[in-house]
């Protein structure tokens, strides 16, 4: 009598490494190729045993292989996003019209993924943006949780804010974080983490003046309204800002006061993903300072150099389809660990 535990082992699913293959092919900058050459080609299917079902009708169809659909990062979906916001939406200061259109946008992303998706409202001060006066106003942290979230059972926050300087376009700051950002909501609704995650875009976080009570106002907020018992729930969270421009290396950074075990985390997942990352700086210039400053193990991924900061040369032609893909490798690698 056949063991009915005998079944055929079905192929553990390839994510991992069908990412890391993508890395190298992510090198080559081809927008698409980074995520599609990767399929599944004539996968030397084990065949396994002969059928023994005893109906060979002679136009049966084949009994079809389950084959695992593998997640992967796409990177022309994170640069569509780029593209989107960058170009459609345009500049985005914090609480300007032009960012309820991106929080809307954003949004509506969020619940086609299946998110429940809430959003809080952020006040933020008068002041200069970055040389341009702003008035007092209102923006917003867009808040995604898998159906079923709880917010007292351990999980991770991964953020990216939304606004802009009053002048800039932000493609890279900072709707790269944001399409990273999305594709990897996209992954871990395909893919559901052992760790749940809720994905937020921050409102408010670009400066509206000099001092740390001068920024970062909606991850400030989201910290200061988190009853203690959510707040240990935070076991990790990472700031996605400004991670595409072209670099050999992706950068981690802390505030230098908290823990690093975020980073060391990180940097071990970059390791693993054949992504070459570097940790010589710290950085309190992102919303992971919010949450180190209130003890929650954080960090930040990205902030490489580049000409048109703060400027309307914030195009998306700053933002390399590679260079997101590595983040975006890198952060899933991370977050599969967990
Ligand atoms: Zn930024």
């Amino acid at each position: 009598m056949a063991d009915p535990t005998g079944a055929p082992k079905r192929p553990r699913r390839l994510g991992r490494r069908q990412i890391l293959g993508m890395v190298g092919a992510a090198t080559g900058a081809a927008l698409v190729g980074a995520c599609s050459d990767d399929e599944p080609t004539g996968s030397s299917s084990p065949s396994p045993s002969t059928p023994r079902t005893r109906t060979p009708s002679p136009t049966a169809s084949p009994t079809p292989t389950p084959t695992p659909t593998p997640v992967a990062f796409d990177a022309a979906a994170a640069f569509a996003v780029v593209d989107h916001l960058a170009t459609q939406v345009g500049p985005r200061e914090a609480a300007s019209p032009a960012f309820d259109v991106a929080a809307a946008y954003v949004h509506a992303q969020f619940e086609a993924l299946g998110y429940a998706v809430t959003q809080t409202t952020v006040a933020v001060p008068a002041g200069d943006s970055w040389g341009v006066p702003v008035g007092a106003g209102t923006s917003a942290n867009v808040i995604a949780d898998p159906l079923g979230f709880d917010a007292s059972v351990p999980h991770v926050v991964i953020g990216a804010h939304l606004d802009t300087v009053a002048v800039a376009p932000g493609a890279e700051d900072n709707a790269s974080g944001i399409g990273v950002m999305l594709d990897l909501a996209r992954m871990a609704a395909a893919e559901p983490l052992s760790r749940p995650v809720r994905f937020i875009a921050f409102g408010g976080e670009e400066p509206r003046g000099r001092g740390d009570s001068m920024h970062h106002f909606g991850s400030q907020a989201y910290v200061r309204d988190l009853p203690a018992a959510l707040r240990s729930a935070v076991v990790a969270m990472v700031s996605l800002d400004r991670v595409g421009v072209a670099a050999a290396s992706v950068p981690l950074a802390t505030g230098g006061r908290g823990t690093t075990q975020v980073m060391d985390a990180l940097s071990a997942a970059s390791d693993r993903a054949g992504v070459l990352s570097d940790r010589s700086q710290d950085n309190r210039a992102s919303d992971h300072w919010s949450f180190e400053k209130a003890g929650i193990p954080s960090a930040r991924v990205g902030s490489v150099p580049y000409a048109g900061y703060h400027s309307v040369g914030d195009v998306p032609s700053v933002v390399d389809p590679a260079q997101l893909t590595r983040v975006g490798v890198l952060t899933w690698t991370w977050l599969t660990s967990l």
